[in-house]
C-alpha cells in the first residue's frame, strides 16, 4: 500500500476550516460573478459550496464590491452556508480595506498579490495597510504571487544581480527564483509588521506544468507556510484539466500542497462548479481524500454496440454526486464506496467483484441479462427494460444498509484512502 509523507507545514485557520498541518488537503474555488451583483455572487458561492468547495474566493476590486461583501456573507449565513469567503485584492486593496472595514470583517482570508500592491515608495505603505487590516480583524493572508504580475522592480533587481554573476542563470531560472523570493520576502515583511506566522499561506502560480513543479519543489524546501497549489490560466476543457492534473499530481505525490484550486476557463455560460469537481477528483483518484462514491466504467469497444452502458455509468455517477449532500450526514463513510458499471462479460464480472456494488451489462451477442455483484458476490441478475432503474434502487438499498450509523460493514474495496503521514 502506498504511504505518502506530507511536507510539514504550519496550520492556518480560515473561518471554520484549516489549511496545512495535518488538515486534509482543502479544495477551494473562485467565483466569476461581478461581486457588486450580490444576488449572482451569493448564488454562485452557494453552488460552489454545495459542490464541495471548502472556501470560495471572490474578487474585491471596487468600493461597491467591498461594500457588497458583508451583505453576501449575511445572505450566505442566512442560508446556513458557512463556507469562508476569501477576498481577492489587487491595486487598491489598501484603500478598500481601510474604507470598508466591514469587508475585512466579513472575509475569512485576504489574498494579496505582492506584484499588484503599488510601485516605488508607495509599495511598502500599501502592503503595510493591508497587513494592518489583517492583523486588526484577525484574518489570515495568502501571499499569492503570479507569473503574470510579478513585481517588476524585484525582477529588474534580480536580473541585474544575475548579470553580474560569473556564471549567470538562464532568464527562466531567474524568473522562477523571483517568484519564490517575492513570496518569501513578502511573508517576512508581513511577519515584521506583526502578522503571526500561522496566519500566512503562500502560492507561486505559473501556467507551465514543468515550471510549476520546479517552483513549488523549491518553495516547499525553503519555508513551512502552508502552500496553495494551482496551475494558473490552465485553460479550457480537457487541456485545462489535463495540465492541472499533471502538475498537481506530481507535487501532491511528493507531499507538497495543502490546498488546491483548479483554474479552468469555463465554456461560455458553463458550470463553474466543474473546477470543484476536478479538484475533488484529482484528490480522490490519487487516494488522498474521498468526497463522492466513484464509478469505475470501461471505455466500451466493439463488444458494445449501443450507448446504454455509457448512459448508465453517467446517470449513476450524477445520481451519486446529487445524493451526497444528504448522504454525507446520513450515511458516514459512503464517499468511500466504489461502484462499477461495465459493458460486457470480458472484464465486467471481475471489476464488479472488486467494487462495493457493480453491474456487468450484456455486450453484443450476449444473453440480455445483467448480473449485479454486491460485496464481491453475485447477488442478483437484472433483465428487461428497467435495468437502470433497478440498479439505482439496489445502490440506494446498499447505501442505506451498509452506511447507516452502527451498520456492520464488509470491506471489499481495494481502493482505500492512502494513509498520509505529516513529517514530524
Ligand atoms: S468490458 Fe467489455 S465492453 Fe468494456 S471495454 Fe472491456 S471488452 Fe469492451
Amino acid at each position: 500500500m502506498l504511504n505518502l509523507t506530507r511536507r510539514r507545514s504550519r496550520q492556518v485557520k480560515i473561518g471554520n476550516v484549516f489549511i496545512g498541518g495535518d488538515a486534509p488537503i482543502m479544495v477551494q474555488s473562485m467565483t466569476n460573478t461581478d461581486t457588486e451583483d450580490i444576488a449572482a455572487t451569493v448564488k454562485q458561492v452557494a453552488e460552489l459550496s454545495r459542490a464541495g468547495s471548502e472556501a470560495v474566493r471572490i474578487t474585491v476590486n471596487t468600493l461597491a464590491a467591498a461594500r457588497a461583501v458583508p451583505e453576501i456573507r449575511k445572505q450566505l449565513d442566512a442560508m446556513g452556508m458557512t463556507v469562508p469567503l476569501i477576498g481577492d485584492f489587487h491595486f487598491n486593496g489598501h484603500k478598500l480595506l481601510t474604507e470598508v472595514p466591514d469587508c475585512a470583517r466579513a472575509l475569512g482570508k485576504l489574498r494579496i498579490n505582492p506584484g499588484n500592491v503599488g510601485q516605488g515608495s508607495k509599495r511598502d505603505d500599501q502592503f503595510g495597510a493591508m497587513i494592518e487590516a489583517a492583523i486588526k480583524f484577525d484574518k489570515p493572508v495568502r501571499i499569492g504571487v503570479n507569473w503574470g504580475s510579478l513585481d517588476p522592480e524585484l525582477i529588474a533587481r534580480m536580473m541585474d544581480e544575475n548579470a553580474l554573476l560569473a556564471e549567470p542563470l538562464e532568464a527562466d531560472a531567474v524568473m522562477r527564483e523571483a517568484l519564490i523570493v517575492s513570496a518569501l520576502e513578502s511573508a517576512a515583511k508581513a511577519e515584521q509588521l506583526g502578522l503571526a506566522g500561522d496566519k500566512i499561506c503562500l502560492s507561486c502560480k505559473v501556467s507551465s506544468v514543468q515550471d510549476l513543479i520546479a517552483v513549488y519543489r523549491d518553495l516547499a524546501s525553503r519555508c513551512d507556510y502552508p502552500l496553495h497549489l494551482g496551475l494558473t490560466e490552465a485553460g479550457m476543457g480537457s487541456k485545462g484539466i489535463v495540465a492541472s492534473t499533471a502538475a498537481l499530481s506530481v507535487l501532491l505525490q511528493e507531499g507538497i500542497g495543502d490546498t488546491i484550486r483548479i483554474s479552468l476557463t469555463p465554456e461560455p455560460n458553463g458550470d463553474r462548479t466543474k473546477e470543484v469537481i476536478v479538484a475533488q477528483e484529482i484528490l480522490q483518484t490519487m487516494g488522498l481524500r474521498a468526497f463522492t462514491p466513484m464509478v469505475a466504467a470501461c471505455p466500451g469497444c466493439g463488444r458494445t454496440t449501443s450507448t446504454y452502458f455509457q448512459e448508465l455509468a453517467d446517470s449513476i455517477q450524477s445520481y451519486l454526486r446529487k445524493q451526497m449532500p444528504i448522504w454525507k450526514t446520513k450515511f458516514p463513510g459512503v464517499e468511500d464506496m466504489h461502484v462499477a458499471v461495465m459493458g460486457c462479460v470480458v472484464n465486467g464480472p471481475g471489476e464488479s467483484k472488486l467494487a462495493n456494488i457493480g453491474i456487468s451489462l450484456p455486450g453484443s451477442g450476449e444473453r440480455p441479462v445483467a448480473p449485479v455483484y454486491i460485496d464481491g458476490e453475485k447477488a442478483v441478475t437484472l433483465k428487461g427494460d428497467k435495468i437502470a432503474e433497478e440498479f439505482q434502487m439496489l445502490v440506494d438499498e446498499y447505501v442505506a444498509k451498509t452506511y447507516a450509523p452502527g451498520a456492520e460493514r464488509k470491506s471489499v474495496s481495494r481502493k482505500k484512502e492512502i494513509p498520509i503521514k505529516v513529517l514530524a
